[in-house]
């Protein structure tokens, strides 16, 4: 080992112990090997230094890289809050929270451009504090949110501004935890002024239309009801058989005339959602027939069949209400003609009943007409939807009357089916579950219609319109009554102290005083007069009304154009009332 070989600690130590050249001799291969050891030492050290060297480095850039991207973090955040910020403070909606005991913590800018109180000022305020600054606010809305009893809630209310015009606000809150762990409210209030008015004005309108055409369909109804009460009383006075046919024709198109009345106003009232249902007894054979014979003319002139099938075990009399079954069978069997050039049209009214409670009948409208193809089956109980372009121009129609159909009888909970073949004809059906009718029940054990049991009656008929007045008296005439008659309720009223009645028949829209007006006057009569039946004369009947009878006191209503055979029935239950009492 040569001095140049030697490690430098080693050299040292040598130099140091001054050992002798035998000594180095002899000791030789131990000095190569601690020379050996102390190299290898040196090498592992530069190593670890160089291993050290380089993680350090890659520390250093790892945290370079973690600062750049905190950096851009948080001016990331910072921009979004700022940009938050700028929304928040420049919306028109105001934008609160509370804390859980409904304190501000919170309110934007928005809230002192309103309300005209400093944000420093609000917050820390009790928001109860500004419920008494409102108006029109719902009062079950109030009460929970004085006792914070709500998760969400969502109501609209006024203020009143120093003109004392309103500003409507729509208030939105809700329950929930806060970015501090703790539970809070947060909530807008947007300005739904414009909304309102917008609102108000459409109601207004739709208001007005409805008055409208309910005036209008009451002012046509009223010499229409005349028109068919007086081809009734012709027909009861043993006409000759031409005279029969005509008093008959004449009797279907003033129908009819009022069928559309009617459906103008269904309309208005299915698009606004309001519509009643009557429950009362009909006699649904007569009723079936009755729709049939109306059509049967229209049939027999385009060469077609026209049959009604009905059910021997179905009932003859049933609850529910006739005019919306008529008007769904008329516009079935009106299409079904319409769009049948050859074969025939027939309707059938089965009985499904399966329990005593109820009597659940389906109607079938079928016909071999030109069919509706496949991919129109759907639609075509559309508004304003034909299953071809040209039907309007080749059948006529306005493709309303499957809307209205189907509307009607989902109201009642019915469904209307539909099955067709193209070319081969159509079968419509539906099945309406009425209530049993009472009349039903006693209809073989009772005599109701041969004139002697109202003979001697004494009767009150109150109607403005002449005609009316005419077609009442004539019927109670041959029934052997006595009859009275007043223009309007004012004179009803002063009858009914001066004479003694066995019942009133009471118009409802009077001059001077009307229907309910009457009632309530003759109600607080001294004496039996008070308790006289008083039946309501409408002519149209609707939830609305009957509740409207009945509160004014009346006993019964009658719709106008009666049927004899109805008004004979109900005079006949209040007069025999009346003399058990
Ligand atoms: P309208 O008859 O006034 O057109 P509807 O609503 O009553 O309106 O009927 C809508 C469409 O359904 C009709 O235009 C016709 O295309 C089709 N349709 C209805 N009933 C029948 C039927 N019995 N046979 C063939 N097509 C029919």
């Amino acid at each position: 080992m040569t001095q140049a070989n030697q490690h430098r600690l080693l050299r040292r130590q040598l130099k140091r112990a001054f050992f002798t050249p035998e000594e180095m001799e002899k000791h030789k291969d131990f000095f190569i090997a601690v020379n050996d050891a102390y190299k290898a030492a040196d090498s592992d050290v530069a190593h670890l230094e160089n291993i050290l060297e380089v993680n350090s480095q890659e520390l250093f850039r790892a945290n370079q890289e973690l600062e750049t991207d905190n950096a851009i973090k948080t001016k990331e955040a910072l921009a979004a809050k700022s940009k938050l910020d700028r929304i928040v403070t420049n919306i028109n909606d105001i934008i609160f929270e509370t804390d859980e005991e409904g304190k501000f913590t919170y309110v934007n800018e928005s809230w002192e451009r309103f309300s005209g109180v400093p944000v420093e000022q609000t917050i820390g305020q009790p928001c109860i504090n500004f419920l008494s600054q409102t108006k029109f606010m719902d009062e079950a809305v109030a009460r929970q949110l004085m006792t914070k009893k709500f998760d969400e809630l969502h109501t609209i209310f006024a203020t009143e501004k120093e003109d004392k015009s309103l500003t409507w606000w729509e208030l939105r809150i809700k329950k929930m935890t806060m970015h501090t762990g703790e539970a809070g409210i947060v909530g807008s209030l947007v300005d739904v002024t414009k909304l309102k008015q917008v609102h108000e004005e459409l109601t207004m309108a739709n208001e007005a239309k409805n008055k409208f055409l309910s005036a209008m369909s009451h002012e046509i109804r009223t010499p229409l009801n005349a028109v068919i009460g007086i081809s009734n009383i012709l027909m009861l006075d043993d006409p000759k058989q031409a005279q029969m046919e005509n008093l008959k024709a004449l009797k279907f198109s003033s129908k009819h005339l009022l069928n559309l009345i009617n459906d103008l106003l269904d309309f208005n009232k299915l698009s606004s959602g309001k519509i009643n249902f009557s429950n009362s007894d009909f006699n649904l054979q007569k009723e079936l027939t009755g729709i049939v014979n109306s059509l049967s003319y229209t049939a027999r002139e385009k060469g077609l069949e026209i049959f009604l099938n009905i059910d021997g075990s179905a009932p003859l009399y049933v609850k529910g209400d006739s005019l919306r079954l008529s008007q769904v069978l008329t516009n079935l069997l009106g299409n079904a003609i319409k769009f049948t050039n050859t074969g025939s049209v027939q309707l059938n009214c089965i009985n499904c009943s399966k329990s005593h409670e109820k009597n659940r009948i389906r109607f079938e409208v079928i016909d071999t007409g030109i069919g509706i193809p496949k991919d129109k089956l759907n639609i075509i109980f559309d508004r304003f939807t034909q299953a071809e372009e040209n039907t309007t121009k080749r059948f006529g129609g306005t493709g309303l009357g499957l809307a209205i159909s189907k509307s009607i009888l989902n109201m009642q909970g019915s469904e209307i089916i539909v099955e067709s073949e193209l070319g081969k004809g159509s079968k419509f059906w539906f099945e309406i579950e009425f209530d049993v009718s009472q009349k039903e029940k006693s209809r073989k054990s009772h005599k109701t219609d041969d004139g002697e049991e109202l003979k001697g009656m004494r009767i009150l008929v109150v109607d403005d319109n002449k005609m009316n007045l005419l077609v009442a008296s004539q019927f109670l005439q041959m029934w052997g009554t006595h009859i009275d008659e007043a223009m309007n309720g004012e004179e009803a009223v002063s009858r009914a102290k001066e004479n003694q009645y066995d019942a009133i028949l009471m118009d409802l829209q009077m001059p001077v005083l009307d229907g309910y007006g009457a009632t309530d006057q003759i109600r607080a009569i001294e004496g039996p007069m008070s308790k006289i039946p008083i039946i309501a004369l409408t002519a149209s009947v609707s939830n609305e009304i009957i509740d409207k009878v009945s509160d004014a006191g009346m006993d019964d209503y009658l719709t106008k154009p009666f049927d004899p055979k109805d008004l004979y029935a109900i005079l006949l239950k209040h007069f025999g009332n009346n003399l058990a009492a």
